[in-house]
């Protein structure tokens, strides 16, 4: 039997909550689809600074190096909130994306079918569903080009590059083709490639690269026909890549048209298998030790584990299903609780989730 090495980092707020129903539902998945995890609790965050005096000690990080993936709840939280730069709980989380090398930021936008009314698109156009991966460059491009301020005639001034090397797009490329090739088959790569040359190079590479994935249909568009587009009419996509900048809009466009942010799942990944897996809401410490947190966004993050890190795609598949059955059994935790459904709490909503499987 197979075990694999997850390493839970439970953070803040409802981070420890939501992480122990994605492990119940790990655990669910495991046993029949035959294989076992060991897991490793390491501190990040808050609870880092209250335990060792910093966001994210060195044994984090040397747990995460040593695991097949990691699964992140959220940090941050009122009682850190005084802290400044890099002694914020924050800081933990950028802290491990580069310590893990994550270049590439996958985050789904599916809408479920009983949730249709969190879309805040007419039904019309979304039709009977939506499911949109956007492919986010993480760790390049203007928020880490060079950048200052500048006089000139007493004028004052300030730049950003944006600037990608070959490789850079390469890399992210090759995350959004292989992304494709387990799902529809289809890519949009977005950029701004009629005025920008870092566009023109990077749409230039993903042409080249597409010549290794002929099965994958590829189409180019610039960023403000995408923004566009995502409205008018969000599934004629299936996988879209772009940009760092571009995707920080891109993505929260399209998380917001799929609606509740309790069921939005992230992956970020590097150049191997291992990748960090996290909800992306954050630590809710309005609503933290209720009992009232929705744990779906953390439970379908381990499904995007399975897929991506540890090659179990049925695993995945279950998960997403089970998840599709709970809600269509009528079951709610607060924040999408509608008149005529049933309303649980998170515990609930992680054993309902670990029964349907
Ligand atoms: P938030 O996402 O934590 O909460 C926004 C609102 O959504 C709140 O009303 C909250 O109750 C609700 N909400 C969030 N997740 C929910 C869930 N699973 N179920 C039900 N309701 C949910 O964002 P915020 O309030 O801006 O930030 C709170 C803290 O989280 C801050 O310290 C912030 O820095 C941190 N944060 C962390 C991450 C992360 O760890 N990745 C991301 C964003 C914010």
């Amino acid at each position: 039997m197979k075990t694999y090495n997850i390493t839970l980092l439970k953070g803040d707020g409802i981070g420890p909550e939501i992480v122990d129903q994605a492990v119940k539902v790990l655990n669910a998945v495991g046993k029949k689809f035959d294989f076992t995890v060991n897991y490793t609790d390491a501190l990040i965050g808050g609870a880092a600074i209250d335990a060792t005096g910093e966001p994210l000690p060195q044994a984090t990080i040397d747990d995460c190096l040593a695991s097949d993936a990691v699964l992140l709840g959220a940090v941050g939280g009122y009682k850190w909130d005084g802290l400044s730069g890099k002694q914020r709980p924050e800081a933990g989380l950028l802290g491990i994306r580069a310590a893990l090398g994550l270049f590439a930021n996958l985050r789904p936008a599916k809408i479920y079918g009983p949730l249709k009314s969190a879309c805040p698109l007419r039904p019309d156009i979304i039709g009977d569903s939506m499911d949109i991966m956007v492919v986010r460059e993480l760790t390049g491009g203007i928020y880490f080009g060079e950048r200052g301020r500048t006089e000139k005639d007493g004028v004052e001034g300030a730049y950003d590059t944006e600037y990608y090397s070959k490789p850079e797009i390469v890399r992210i490329a090759k995350v959004a083709f292989e992304t494709a090739m387990k799902r529809g088959k289809k890519l949009h790569s977005i950029d701004k490639a009629n005025v920008l040359e870092s566009s023109r190079l990077w749409r230039e590479t993903v042409n080249e690269m597409a010549k290794e994935y002929p099965e994958v249909e590829v189409n180019h568009l610039y960023i403000d026909n995408a923004a566009m587009q995502l409205v008018r009419n969000p599934k004629q996509f299936d996988v879209m890549v772009t940009s760092n900048i571009f995707g920080d809009i891109l993505s929260d466009e399209a998380s917001q048209i799929a609606g509740s942010i309790g069921m939005l799942a992230s992956a970020s990944l590097g150049e191997g298998t291992r990748g960090l897996y996290e909800p992306i809401h954050g630590s809710a410490p309005d609503i933290a030790g209720q009992n009232i947190a929705n744990p779906l966004a953390t439970i379908l993050s381990v499904a995007m584990m399975l897929r991506y890190s540890l090659n179990e795609d049925a695993a995945a598949d279950a998960i997403e299903k089970a998840v599709e059955k709970v809600l269509d059994d009528g079951l709610r935790t607060p924040d999408i609780y509608t008149e005529g459904t049933t309303k649980i709490g998170t515990d609930a909503m992680g054993d309902a989730v670990a029964a349907a499987l």
